[in-house]
């Protein structure tokens, strides 16, 4: 069954080079219980591992049922060890996260038999440890923890047992007890090679292979040489390899997903710090995305509440803001400007002028500094602020300059509290005012307040409260949307014939259309998006750094588990995918809390700061798959780096 040929393995440490293994030539038939000896270093961990498909011979031919393991690709040697081979080592290999129950099913979830639970406790049992079940290693002694890996061992029903040194740890009793359920197991039927320098648990075996310095220097039979019994099982076994490039990868989503909720709930305080990074990012994301479609969508309401077709036409140019402009070159309007627009009917429905300042308000012992607009009768239609209680001003309070005020309803609120205040008497700027309406409320937006203000007659205001000369605003309303630009012409000529402006002062008042300020918004709403998105999109990389770096921490720390892993059978792929899915899983989490947190975040901006927000799906879809995406593009690199490991050295890791 088994045959070596002239089998050699030389490691180079350094400028030397140890011989490991020269030149071993030795058959093992079916149901055998070999044991080989050897002082230390004489390579018989080697030939185990060699025979245990864990590591492969610099030279000579190695046949396992008749098949030559030389060109066995990674995937087929997972296999193999998986199904065929069992391995006991001396420092048990236990995982310490897992009961005994969860060790011995590890290699099941590898053959894709997770379901098989029961057989787990069979073989439990049957090493006598089934009051253990649920303890974990560090609740076990030394002997019981060697039994627990026997069992590990046994649960796929390997054809052979492979055990190095398996008592080596253990206590005389221990050892006996070992020993026995070796014994029994190899009459049984189970091929048996166990290595060891101790020659009382030698003489439990029927066969002795005596090493030394790499090399085979006596090969012994106890009594008589044992027939081939079970050839059934052997043949399966042999089945198994030559079929072995059919059957790869059995190990399922399922599996991997507790495994990495196991990691992570073995280090709680390290996973939540490596995830803050992407949970900052995330909750970053929503708050800001929710801030910003807030924005938006008030402003885009408030430009509808302006009324439409809507121009507004100011002293100054439009490139006034922050560059300093000569005296003398910005127009002033007054109300012959207002009268002679007026009258383009042809492209003008209604015009209104507007100035405007602060003043402080005074009603009782209240007190409150608000937005003082000075308005046309026009403006109530315009734009949309006919009031909600009361009325607007009349002709004729327009043309007696009247002290009559219509307040906005943070300005109502804030001087009567519930009360109505129309028909009161407050004080602006130490004048006496009527009240006489509250206008409709429009909403904040992340700006300002737009109902923290109040419309009082332009007379009133340019004569009496503010002592103004000339119009700050004329709001003009077109005839039709189609004609925009042309009443924006029109309405250009005219002022520049009524002020008698020269080619070089065209510029000395604007035109805003609303279309063009909605632009502007817009552009402004779109460069504080990204510039947003590309902080969020800086916070989530550092925090996929982050998840890198707890992953490659943790795969060092890990590297015995993973060799313990590939040596009962999980392939390259599936330590890959074990340790992806971790990484994905933190990051998903982080996502999560993250989405939370920032929509916690917005709603609190919107409860405290009155801000409009919106969480849009879209923006957690968003956020949720970025989590992913840098899960898997952060995790890959860790997830490579284990799968990567070679068994041997991974078991020997300290
Ligand atoms: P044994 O199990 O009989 O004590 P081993 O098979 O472990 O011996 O080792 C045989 C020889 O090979 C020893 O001299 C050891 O130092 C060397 N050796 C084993 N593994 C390595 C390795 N990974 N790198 C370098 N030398 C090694
Ligand atoms: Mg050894």
């Amino acid at each position: 069954m088994i045959e070596l040929k002239n089998i050699s393995k030389t490691y180079q440490m350094g400028k030397v080079e140890v011989k490991a293994l020269e030149g071993v030539t030795l058959t093992i038939n079916p149901g055998e219980f070999v044991a080989i000896m050897g002082p230390s270093g004489s390579g018989k961990s080697t030939l185990m591992h060699v025979i245990g498909l864990l590591d492969k011979p610099d030279s000579g031919e190695y046949q396992l049922c008749g098949k030559s393991m030389q060109n066995l690709s990674d995937e087929q040697a997972a296999l193999l060890r998986n199904r065929i081979i069992g391995f006991i080592f001396q420092q048990f290999h236990l995982l310490p996260r897992m009961n005994v129950l969860d060790n011995t099913c590890l290699p099941l979830i590898y053959a894709g038999k997770r379901a098989l639970k029961d057989k787990a406790r069979e073989k439990i049992n049957q090493v006598g440890l089934s009051d253990r079940i649920l303890h974990r290693p560090n609740e076990l002694s030394g002997g019981q923890q060697q039994r627990a890996a026997i069992a590990r061992s046994l649960v796929n029903e390997p054809f052979l047992i492979l055990a190095d040194e398996p008592t080596g740890n253990l206590d005389t009793k221990s050892r006996e007890e070992i020993l026995s359920v070796l014994k029994e197991l190899n009459q049984k039927g189970k091929t048996v090679i166990i290595v060891t320098h101790e020659s009382e648990v030698a003489a439990y075996a029927k066969r002795v292979i005596s090493m030394r310095d790499g090399k085979i220097i006596s090969d012994k039979y106890n009594g008589v040489k044992p027939q081939n019994k079970d050839l059934s099982r052997m043949k399966e076994a042999c089945d198994i390899v030559t079929q072995s490039h059919h059957k790869v990868g059995k190990a399922e989503f399922s599996d991997f997903l507790r495994q990495a909720i196991i990691a992570m709930l073995a280090h709680k305080g390290r996973s939540f710090l490596s995830i803050l990074g992407i949970l900052i990012g995330v909750a970053a994301v929503i708050a800001m995305l929710a801030l910003g479609t807030g924005a938006k969508e008030s402003i885009e309401k408030q430009l509808a509440s302006l009324g439409s077709n809507l121009l507004v036409v100011r002293p100054g140019s439009s490139q006034m803001h922050g560059v300093a402009i000569e005296a003398g070159s910005v127009t002033r309007f007054t109300f012959s400007d207002v009268t002679a627009i007026g009258r383009l009917t042809d492209v003008v429905r209604r015009v209104s002028p507007a100035v405007n300042g602060r003043a402080q308000l005074v009603y009782g012992n209240q007190n409150w500094n608000t937005q003082v607009e000075g308005v046309g009768l026009e403006y109530e239609e315009m734009r949309n602020s006919s009031p909600a209680v009361g009325r607007f001003f009349s002709e004729e309070e327009l043309r007696m300059r009247e002290k009559v005020a219509i307040l906005g309803t943070t300005v109502a609120r804030e001087l009567f509290g519930e009360n109505n205040p129309v028909g009161e008497a407050i004080k602006i700027n130490l004048l006496n005012f009527r009240v006489i309406g509250v206008l409709p409320t429009k909403g904040a937006n992340a700006f300002r307040d737009q109902d923290d203000n109040i419309l009082i007659p332009v007379t009133t205001a340019m004569f009496r409260l503010l002592g103004k000369e000339y119009i700050d605003t004329i709001y003009v309303e077109v005839n039709d949307a189609g004609k925009m630009s042309e009443a924006q012409d029109t309405i250009s000529k005219l002022i520049i014939k009524l002020h008698r402006l020269k080619k070089d002062e065209e510029d000395s008042f604007q035109i805003r259309n609303m279309s063009d300020i909605r632009a502007t918004l817009e552009a402004t709403t779109k460069t504080m998006s990204m510039l947003l998105g590309a902080i969020a999109a800086i916070s989530l990389l550092v925090g996929g750094i982050g998840i890198m770096n707890i992953m490659l921490v943790s795969v060092s720390e890990r590297t015995r588990e993973i060799g313990l892993r590939k040596a009962i059978g999980a392939t390259n792929n599936d330590i890959m995918f074990q340790f992806l899915v971790e990484a994905v899983l933190m990051s998903c989490l982080g996502g999560i809390i993250g989405i939370i947190l920032g929509s916690g975040i917005a709603i609190l901006i919107t409860f405290f700061a009155g801000w409009a927000v919106r969480i849009s799906l879209s923006s957690v879809i968003l956020a949720t798959a970025f989590s992913v995406i840098v899960g898997v593009v952060f995790g890959l690199w860790p997830a490579r780096q284990a799968a990567r490991l070679n068994p041997i050295e991974a078991l020997r890791y300290e």
